[in-house]
């Protein structure tokens, strides 16, 4: 079978050869994924459905560091908000401090010595009560997860409150998302948080096992910590008593980086040669209290010895704390806010009041207007560590998806952005490329895990998490938008992050999203890239140049030899620069791996490429060029 498009007055099409399948239907490459039937929820245009619902949950918390014990202990009230068109008799709480607990399940499925693991002696919660109005209630504890059950069950559109109080050591490493070096605390997955129930999964209720992230619901956070006098904090949410932690100086250096943009130095490392002119008072402690409105977390830092940077962009104030010997990080106000400004300008504004990187003993990992970040000396792999964090704000904060089981809509979206973020700050870099060639060198050496699989289900031993969650994505992001178009897929993804902000989409709706955005089917798209660990290599096979009267008739075939498919676009340059682009679209390939553009020029080609340069995931650029 031959099959033939027309593109325009002056292009054909051919597909030369029909092999390797018996009929075209059979073509594997054209398969779709399976998508839920649209509903109420979730309409078939990628859209929050009439009655799209999520629950609410919102947090009032104070809690104690004691560093002497390396212990942090609260009490927590939370008010649980029913939307969803179900009773629910019980909910679910995640206890992710338990991972660190001896023997937890996360600490045998994977190498205590791996990046996730983090388990010792006295490591996870003890939990000393759960109650509601005052009497306690029925709760269950597995490994992660709790369950509690009401005293009687919450209706649709009703709210309940429970009440836990619970301590933790801190690890020294948490699987590398929290922990503590000496004085330095990094503290995340720390109080007790709701699982999601959602219009898809009912119950979340994977566990916490290390290497799979978060899926949280949002609401708004009143939390109060109380620290050594001599700690200073940073937090996610807005602090609401400066006047009580802070000396005036420092507020008044505060408001100066507020009003200005500069970078201020509000704790500089000279002034520790005195504490007692930098902090309130040093005996005892003090207790920061901070509010956060709709979010889906609440991290925090603390330490007795942080140089504190700040700046600003636009109504939020952009803090950065580290220790003084960490170096490379008197830049990083500054990075954060070109990495702030930078999104806000391609996604959509930064929402939230603050936002404040801090620097402790956790390489690179997000919180709510919080990131905590290696005391990493060089200053663009430091840039790249922070930048990929603040992205994070975007995905999945903003847009709150699962991450347990979708690590590619978080981190893989995240590490797409990165790359045009980079660009500006670092004009020479090619991100894009970079993406490429980690992909398709990284994959020749491990057996490929696809992006569609729940980040727990990846081979701890191979890159296959990082590649599957960050590089692929990033790589087939680009080839989508190369695909479409940058200013379309560019809106897409805006219009993406824009109608699912604050919401759950799953991967059906942003596949819908897309293309009900840019008008294409790209069902086979998706499979194979999400849902496959075929790649892509398309190879010119041959060139045939021939003379007409006025002009040139160059015929270039080439060759899927992956099993990824991609359209071939075909560019053919004469010596004088004069070009002509013709695509080979993917139907071309219907049941074979070979088709032909035919290209016209006013002289002959030179140099003809074919998917050449970052922008369509081709994994071997040898085959790409030909040269006359
Ligand atoms: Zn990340």
């Amino acid at each position: 079978m031959i099959p033939r498009t027309t593109l325009g007055a002056l292009v054909f099409i051919v597909a030369l050869t029909s092999q390797g399948f018996a009929q075209n239907g059979d073509d594997p490459r054209f398969q779709t994924p399976p998508l839920p039937t649209p509903n109420s929820y979730r309409t078939g245009a990628g859209l929050p459905g009439a009655d799209y619902w999520q629950q609410r949950v919102d947090y009032q918390i104070r809690a104690t560091l004691d560093p002497a014990a390396t212990r942090v202990s609260g009490s927590e009230t939370i008010t649980y908000t029913n939307n969803s068109p179900d009773s629910l008799s019980y909910l679910w709480i995640q206890l992710d401090q338990n991972l660190f607990a001896l023997g937890s399940r996360g600490a045998q499925a994977f190498p205590e010595e791996g990046r996730f693991g983090g388990a010792g002696p006295g490591g996870g919660y003890e939990i000393s009560a759960v109650t509601s109005g005052g009497a306690p209630l029925d709760h269950r504890i597995n490994d992660t997860l709790m369950r509690v059950d009401l005293a009687s069950p919450v209706a649709p559109g009703g709210t309940t409150t429970l009440s836990i109080d619970w301590s933790f050591q801190v690890p020294v490493s948490g699987a590398d998302r929290m922990g503590r070096d000496g004085n330095l605390y990094l503290l995340a997955q720390w109080y007790p948080r709701l699982a999601v129930y959602d219009d898809v999964n009912g119950w979340n209720t994977m566990p916490y096992l290390g290497q799979g992230e978060f899926y949280l619901e949002y609401g708004d956070f009143d939390v109060e910590l109380t620290v050594p006098a001599t700690y200073f904090v940073g937090a996610t949410g807005s602090l609401l008593n400066p006047e009580e932690v802070l000396t005036a100086t420092q507020r008044e250096r505060l408001v100066l980086a507020r009003e200005g943009g500069e970078v201020v130095n509000v704790v500089t490392e000279s002034e520790f040669t005195d504490i007692t002119a930098i902090r309130p008072r040093t005996d005892g402690s003090l207790t920061w209290r901070f509010r956060a409105e709709n979010v889906r977390d609440f991290a925090w830092g603390a330490s007795p010895r942080f140089a504190w940077d700040a700046t600003s962009h636009g109504n939020t104030l952009i803090h950065s704390l580290y220790r003084p010997s960490a170096r490379a990080w008197r830049e990083v106000a500054q990075m954060s806010r070109h990495s702030i400004a930078f999104y806000s300008e391609y996604l959509g504004e930064y929402p939230y009041p603050t936002a404040t990187a801090i620097e402790g003993p956790v390489f690179g990992m997000e919180y709510p207007m919080v990131i905590f970040v290696a005391p990493e000396a060089d200053r663009e792999t430091l840039f790249d560590i922070i930048d990929h964090e603040w992205g994070h704000m975007w995905f999945p904060m903003i847009v709150g998806t699962d991450e347990r089981r979708y690590a590619w809509m978080d981190e893989g979206f995240d590490t797409f952005i990165n790359q045009l973020s980079k660009q500006e700050y670092f004009p020479e870099s090619e991100p894009e490329l970079l993406n490429v060639a980690q992909y398709a060198t990284a994959i020749r050496t491990y057996e490929e895990q696809p992006m569609g699989i729940a980040p727990d289900a990846y081979d701890p031993r191979t890159p296959a998490l990082g590649i599957a969650a960050y590089t692929k994505p990033a790589v087939m992001l680009n080839a989508l938008r190369g695909l479409v178009g940058a200013d379309p897929f560019d809106a897409a993804l805006k219009r993406y992050f824009e109608v699912w902000s604050y919401k759950h989409p799953q991967p059906a709706d942003f596949f819908r999203l897309i293309e009900d955005e840019v008008g294409m089917e790209l069902g086979w798209f998706w499979h194979n890239w999400i849902y496959t660990t075929g790649t892509s290599d398309v190879a010119i096979l041959g060139v045939d140049q021939n003379r007409n009267s006025e002009s040139w008739t160059v015929v270039v075939s080439v060759d899927q030899r992956g099993d990824l498919l991609m359209p071939a676009v075909v560019v053919a340059t004469t010596v004088d620069g004069a070009s002509d682009t013709v695509t080979i679209p993917v139907d071309a390939f219907y049941g074979t791996d070979r088709a032909a553009a035919t290209l016209t020029l006013p002289d002959r080609a030179e140099r003809i490429t074919v998917n050449g340069g970052p922008d369509w995931g081709d994994i071997n650029p040898q085959n790409n060029t030909w040269e006359r």
